[in-house]
């Protein structure tokens, strides 16, 4: 099913369910399945809280949450409207499977990193997540992505990872094949965060796009762009590569909520 019929029915059945208690117009966009970022609209002067924790909500009434690729199926959105009237929303989340990957060819290094590398990644991935702590007023999100490179989609979300038959960590990324040089667009206008070389994701570039919501563009070839910079959606901002753990190249694209990692597929509109 395609997911803006989802939403429909979705937004459909929450407001029959509202309209019997109160008359608040909550409207979510997206798939209620793990791994979903959910866009949301309350109206203006509204609170939210997901699971009971307050989360950013714009001048306007939009908010946007999301849960991880494990996460617990069960979860609940208050909504808290300017004259205090209060509706809890029980979500009911569908779980997912995940496919096995096996990627042989990957340098070994990449694999079992040596011990004095592990002080560099430590510190790659405290600058990751201290980046992603950003919760910007920009309401870019809301708009529909431009997908950031051309190519096959070699890569999805959420596969075990297994590198030259040794398990590893899950795969996060939306990973689409391109030769080295091919541009690599801004998803969503946004504010540059981080531009760095990464042990494992190698020239790696995070943008703002609001609300909590981060783009991480991986293994580039060469990054156009500085932190602080302003970026506008389709604008070329990289150039794919083939740079840390990769067996050839190409773009992965990550998107997260804070901390929370989640499936750029899942915002694609289906054909
Ligand atoms: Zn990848």
């Amino acid at each position: 099913m395609k997911v803006w019929q989802r939403a429909l029915l979705l937004s459909a059945s929450l407001l029959v369910s509202l309209n019997s208690t109160a008359n608040t117009d909550i409207i979510l966009d997206g798939e209620l399945t793990q791994g979903s970022l959910i866009r949301g609209q309350a109206p203006a002067g509204s609170q939210v809280f997901f699971n009971e924790q307050p989360i950013k909500v714009s001048a306007s009434g939009q908010f946007v949450f999301g849960i991880g690729r494990d996460a617990a199926l069960q979860h609940q959105l208050t909504v808290i409207t300017a004259d205090g009237s209060r509706q809890a929303l029980p979500l009911t989340f569908s779980r997912r499977e995940y496919d096995i990957q096996r990627i042989t060819g990957v340098a070994q290094k990449y694999v079992t990193p040596p011990a004095e590398v592990s002080e560099r990644i430590r510190n790659d991935n405290r600058k990751v997540a201290a980046v992603r702590k950003t919760l910007s007023d920009k309401t870019a999100i809301f708009a529909e992505p431009v997908l950031p490179a051309k190519g096959r989609i070699s890569g999805v979300y959420g596969s075990q990872r297994v590198f030259n038959g040794e398990p590893r960590n899950p795969h996060y990324g939306l990973d689409i094949a391109a030769p080295v040089g091919a541009p690599v667009l801004a998803p969503w206008d946004g504010e540059v965060l981080l531009a760095e070389d990464l042990y494992y994701s190698g020239l790696t570039l995070i943008i703002d796009h609001g609300m909590g919501v981060t783009s991480t563009l991986m293994h580039l070839h060469a990054i156009n762009v500085k932190p602080g910079q302003q970026v506008k959606q389709g604008e070329t901002i990289a150039e794919v590569g083939a740079t840390g753990r990769v067996t050839g190249p190409h773009l992965d694209w990550r998107i997260n909520w804070l901390q929370e990692r989640l499936d750029p597929q899942l915002l694609l509109a289906e054909e």
